[in-house]
């Protein structure tokens, strides 16, 4: 079964509904699928951070499988050590309820990294993966995912160095805000790295379910 583990719209998949806080919280009330929520660097501001961990005082709110988009965008959004504090804040408390974090990241890596080191336990997912092959490898060496969006479909000679580095065991697959079909990019996928489609769609769906903890929405 294929899962798709990053959308913003209605999906014809098993999903993970990403929410940005605080403008869209208001639809975790009425979640009947999986949801992650965070605060994403473009809109990243200090009080919005507080009233975000207000959120979990009673603990994880029901549907939340992960925290994110959060991270670091050094090209858009609010001052770098705004972004800096909000993104360090939620891997905190994805640290504490032992949530994974789904990650934006716009030439941020190695900010991204200084909060992968302090949180050894905690799992990071990299949502639209493109890095070099050197920042791949250097991100291989810790708790870290690799999920592939459309991308891989628009510009795959973008993506084969980086494919062929990265195990099936570390990917995952989503739609984003993008027009594809989850298949179109799981195929794409499949084709980059000549693997058999049976194999991959089972080994990347157990991934889902163990790091998103999925069981509990019929997807396990
Ligand atoms: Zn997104």
């Amino acid at each position: 079964m294929l899962i798709d583990i990053h959308t913003h719209k209605p999906s014809q998949y098993k999903s993970i509904k990403s929410l940005h806080f605080p403008n869209e919280y208001e639809n975790l009330s009425d979640a009947s699928t999986a949801i992650s929520i965070g605060i994403h660097p473009w809109w990243a501001e200090v009080e919005h951070s507080e009233k975000f961990e207000k959120l979990f005082e009673q603990g994880v709110p029901p549907s939340v499988v992960a925290i994110g988009e959060c991270g670091i965008d050094r090209v858009r959004g609010a001052a770098i050590e705004v972004q800096k504090t909000i993104f360090h804040r939620q891997v905190q408390l994805a640290s504490t309820f032992n949530l994974p974090v789904i990650v934006h990241q716009v030439k941020g890596i190695s900010d991204v990294l200084h909060e992968i080191k302090q949180f050894p336990y905690t799992v990071f997912v990299f949502h639209g993966y493109l890095g070099n092959p050197e920042q791949t490898l250097q991100l291989l060496k810790h708790n870290v995912f690799f999920s592939f969006g459309e991308g891989l479909i628009d510009y795959p000679g973008k993506y084969q160095k980086i494919i062929d580095l990265i195990p099936v065991e570390k990917i995952l697959f989503e739609t984003d805000n993008g027009q594809s079909n989850l298949k179109s990019i799981f195929q794409a996928y499949t084709q980059l790295k000549s693997r058999e489609a049976n194999e991959v769609e089972l080994i990347v769906e157990k991934s889902a379910c163990r790091i998103f903890n999925l069981e509990s929405y019929g997807m396990g």
